[in-house]
């Protein structure tokens, strides 16, 4: 069989690995960590930093096809293996999705509202930000996540102090906007434009960190998901991207649907279609990096994700402790999945439960019963 590639050696990686090996494929993985989550599982791993031209080189020899895991991959790697190795998605879709300016400005072309804001470049866009946006959130443009690089601001010299505390970094201003609940889809895209998409999920976020993703019928009003889906589909094909592309979005109280980002890979979002889909974002990620036909994925199962953060190791102390598993897994329907990563720290994402269930309130119940055993909030 051919040999796919992937930028990156986290979790999202790893479930990539899997997905290929269990397709046929040889895999390589590009990671300077030695024991990264994908690293461990990969046939090969080449262990460099993602910006070494001798790695790059090395990864492009070996494979068919190379895609990332995750969005802060330098541009000039993707351009290094452009030409060698067929590269999705292209360098042009990810830097659109590395950097937050771009990112809203690519919003506005395909007609898709996001939440007002500014670009906040230069001390003088920072004094002249206008008076609606406040109470406000400035983000870093590049490399945030999990909510990190970001600060709430409730007025301009909240925001001075928070763009100096940030390095004058470039940022944008976002307005705050008042959330009745959270969203995102999946979508791939193949090379002759074709596209599929996995059903709307609906997501909690606490501290920033996505908490819970949940997904059945009736979740989020019909409207709204054929709004969301439409979307989502438009910000795909605008981009011409190819691959899987994270859609995350905000419905407002009132009911309107405002785009807040997009991830350039598989999302921890859409976990759950490991178990509840008969294909998943990962097989979605092999087909469309190997060029296979893309057929609408279908969910069998309602579904519940819980995160597993490195918080649930320290529930007994300061010494980490490996939570309740068994306990857990006596719940039917309850998949673990564990990324091998050795230290677990506070907000670290460990792994995650997928609950599967005939029903969405058996799902619910089951997933309720995880998170007390786990210590979880209620949601
Ligand atoms: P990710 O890990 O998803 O990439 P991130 O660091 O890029 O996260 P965002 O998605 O921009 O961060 O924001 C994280 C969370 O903060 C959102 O999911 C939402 O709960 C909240 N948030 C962000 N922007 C706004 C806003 N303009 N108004 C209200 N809440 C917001
Ligand atoms: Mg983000
Ligand atoms: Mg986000």
């Amino acid at each position: 069989g051919a040999t796919l590639g992937v930028l990156g050696g986290g979790q999202l990686g790893r479930m990539f690995v899997h997905a290929a090996q269990a397709m046929g494929y040889f895999t390589v993985v590009l990671d300077p960590d030695p024991a990264s989550p994908a690293g461990r599982v990969s046939h090969h791993h080449i262990q460099s930093a993602y910006d070494d031209p001798d790695g790059l080189r090395q990864l492009a020899s070996l494979c068919a096809a190379v895609t990332t895991e995750f969005e802060n991959v330098p541009a000039v790697a993707l351009a290094a293996l452009a030409g060698r190795c067929t590269v999705s998605p292209a360098a042009r879709a990810v830097a659109v999705a590395q950097n937050r300016a771009e990112e809203k400005a690519h919003f506005t072309t395909c007609g898709v509202p996001c939440a007002p804001y500014a670009v906040i470049e230069t001390p003088e866009q920072m004094a002249s930000a206008d008076q609606s946006l406040f109470p406000g959130i400035l983000k870093t443009s590049r490399m945030g996540y999990d909510g990190k690089g970001q600060a709430r601001v409730q007025t301009p010299a909240e925001l001075a102090t928070a763009w100096d505390a940030m390095g004058r970094a470039p940022c944008v201003l976002e307005q705050l906007l008042p959330l009745a609940l959270e969203c995102s889809v999946i979508v791939a895209r193949g090379a002759d434009g074709h596209s599929v998409h996995l059903p709307l999920q609906r997501n909690l976020h606490r501290d920033g960190i996505l908490a819970v993703t949940e997904v059945y019928e009736e979740n989020v009003p019909l409207a709204l998901m054929q709004q969301a889906l439409a979307a989502a589909k438009s910000i795909a094909d605008e981009l011409e991207y190819v691959g899987v592309l994270c859609v995350e979005f905000f419905v407002l109280e009132g009911g309107r649907l405002v785009v807040n980002e997009i991830a350039p890979r598989p999302h921890n979002s859409g976990h759950y279609s490991v178990d509840a889909c008969d294909v998943s974002q990962f097989e979605l990620q092999v087909r469309t990096l190997a060029g296979l036909p893309l057929t609408p994925p279908r969910q069998h199962s309602a579904a519940i994700m819980l995160n597993l953060l490195g918080d649930l190791w320290f529930a007994q102390g300061e010494a980490p402790q490996d939570p309740p598993w068994a306990q857990v897994l006596a719940l039917p329907g309850t998949h673990l999945h564990l990324y091998g990563k050795e230290q677990a720290r506070h907000g670290r994402k460990m792994g995650h439960l997928n609950v599967t269930a005939a029903s969405a309130a058996q799902a619910r119940s089951t997933a309720l019963q995880a998170a007390a055993l786990l210590g979880l909030p209620a949601f």
